[in-house]
């Protein structure tokens, strides 16, 4: 039995990079030359491949001028900051990331102020953090920016409702709660970690559930409000020999919940094609801002 209503980030996605193909066809005509991200890929971490090559591709896909620049596990903090320092300085290159996971010797927090925060387009920078804090958001993380589009594209009402967020991450958890107080959205928000007590409990009540624990459906169906939009933003890839490539993916939500949820967002095809998307949208804003376009982001 299937009742709630499949909130497809896939087919959102699709139409959002048809719209920024258009965007920036425009704005390679009126300023001579398309935006341009930089992704740095530290080590040969190979589902950190996956994800850079889906980059690249979509990247390709609307326009956007990119490369990957590689570099071996065992490069130096100091090395990886001279290469970060040389693409923030680079004229033509208007965003920059460094993929996830680091090799342990790198500080990833030393690495997210090495990057030029006018080009941060994972948002993680702390003046970037910050601005999203007060209200004044210039890039915002791409998986949060995501699911606030989706709950956007499906009219789903934010004003005074009940919000539960599962994570704490700088990346997904902690960026969720702020978006989803902020004063254009004006959720009430509960924001739950591996110490918070009694979590089906706290869930329950909420009218919009973001699983971002990173813990393979972890959130059952009693554990849903009847009617609750719930985001899956977990990927996780288990085994299962009766599936042709030997494993599935699944997200931190459990597929009998959609026996309760009035929307729910698939693993694959809910969260993840949306926040490439979202790296798309904030290419392109790093290119304006630099251009001097400013544009609301929430
Ligand atoms: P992290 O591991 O960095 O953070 C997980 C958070 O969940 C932590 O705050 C942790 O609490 C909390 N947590 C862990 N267990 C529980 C539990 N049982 N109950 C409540 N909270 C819990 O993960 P990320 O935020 O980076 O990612 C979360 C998930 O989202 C992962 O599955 C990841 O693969 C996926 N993801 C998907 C993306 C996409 O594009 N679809 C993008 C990014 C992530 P504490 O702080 O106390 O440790």
């Amino acid at each position: 039995m299937s009742d709630a209503i499949r909130l497809d980030g896939a087919d959102l996605a699709r139409t959002l990079r048809e719209e920024l193909t258009g965007k920036v066809s425009v704005l390679n005509e009126r300023y001579g030359r398309a935006p341009a991200l930089s992704v740095i890929l530290v080590g040969e971490d190979p589902a950190s491949e996956v994800y850079v090559r889906n980059k690249h591709a979509a990247c390709a896909k609307v326009g956007i001028r990119s490369e990957i620049i590689r570099r071996s596990a065992d490069i130096s903090a100091e090395d990886l900051r001279e290469l970060i320092v040389r693409v923030n300085e680079a004229v033509d290159v208007d965003g920059l990331l460094v993929q996830l996971p680091l090799p342990a010797h790198i500080d990833p927090a030393q690495v997210r102020s090495w990057i030029d925060p006018h080009k941060d387009v994972d948002g993680l920078h702390p003046e970037n953090v910050g601005l999203l804090a007060s209200d004044q958001p210039r890039f915002v993380p791409c998986t949060p920016l995501g699911c606030l589009r989706m709950l956007e594209h499906y009219e789903i009402p934010t004003e005074g409702r009940l919000a539960v967020v599962l994570g704490r991450s700088l990346i997904v958890g902690r960026p969720m709660a702020t978006l989803l107080s902020a004063r254009s959205v004006n959720c009430t928000v509960t924001l739950c970690h591996s110490r918070s007590r009694d979590l089906p409990r706290i869930c329950a009540d909420a009218d919009i559930l973001i699983a971002a624990a990173g813990q393979p459906q972890l959130v059952e169906e009693d554990w849903i409000r009847p009617g609750a939009a719930v985001i899956d933003v977990g990927i996780h890839r288990i085994q299962d020999l009766s599936h042709p490539k030997g494993h599935r993916l699944v997200g931190d939500v459990h597929p009998n919940a959609e026996r309760v949820a009035g929307f729910l967002s698939p693993v694959p095809g809910g969260v993840g094609p949306m926040t490439i998307a979202m790296l798309l949208e904030n290419t392109v804003r790093a290119f304006q801002l630099q251009k001097g376009v400013q544009e609301a982001v929430v």
